[in-house]
């Protein structure tokens, strides 16, 4: 399992890459994308209630059939609440929950099963990045007490300090990509139509 933090990281990065304009904006939007890329994980709190944590964990929410239904089911809500187009709506929304499967993908698992079944329901088979960045948290998903226990351990501080180190070079590296970009595409805004000038001087 990793961390909210790289999971909230990811939701936040395709925030700032969405360039649609609709009535959910800035830090809004970013908030509601970091719990998006976070809400897979959810799946322990029907196991915290029955008594497992772990008895539903990278189950059916780990897979991309829950990716597709995610964003077509919240890009009909944007749709009917802030009049937002379905298609983009959709395609981000679907992009966020996506971005769990990736990150889960990309994270160590001291313990098999190795990552998830993300393509059921037509293979069960679990599959797992070749080569993984985030640390693993140990989860003691058998009791609610084991569960609270695991988390609270000095070895997760680790796991977040990596994993806030990691988060904050990737945020910096594409946000300054970003900003390279736009200040190449106002520049060439404002560059005179060269073309244009030499047929008017030959005219
Ligand atoms: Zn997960």
């Amino acid at each position: 399992m990793a961390l909210p933090i790289a999971h909230a990281t990811a939701g936040f990065l395709i925030h700032r890459l969405d360039g649609r304009r609709t009535r959910l904006q800035g830090w809004l939007r970013a908030l509601v994308y970091m719990a998006i890329a976070n809400s897979p994980d959810a799946d322990f709190l029907i196991g915290f209630a029955l008594g497992a944590p772990g008895l539903y964990h990278r189950g059916v929410s780990h897979t991309l059939v829950a990716a597709i239904v995610f964003g077509a089911v919240a890009a009909l809500i944007s749709r009917a609440a802030l009049r937002d187009r379905w298609w983009p709506a959709a395609v981000a929304f679907g992009s966020v929950y996506a971005s769990h499967l990736v990150v889960d993908a990309l994270t160590i698992d001291a313990r098999p099963p190795v990552g998830a079944a993300f393509f059921w329901p037509f293979s069960d088979a679990y599959y797992g990045a070749p080569v993984t960045l985030f640390h693993e948290i140990l989860i003691d998903g058998q009791s609610r007490l084991g569960f609270v226990d695991s988390i609270l351990q000095w070895r997760t501080a680790a796991v977040l300090g990596r994993e806030l180190a990691i988060a904050a070079v990737i945020t910096m590296g594409v946000l300054a990509v970003q900003s390279v970009w736009r200040a190449v595409g106002a520049r060439r805004a404002t560059l005179p139509l060269v073309g244009t000038a030499r047929e008017e001087d030959l005219a």
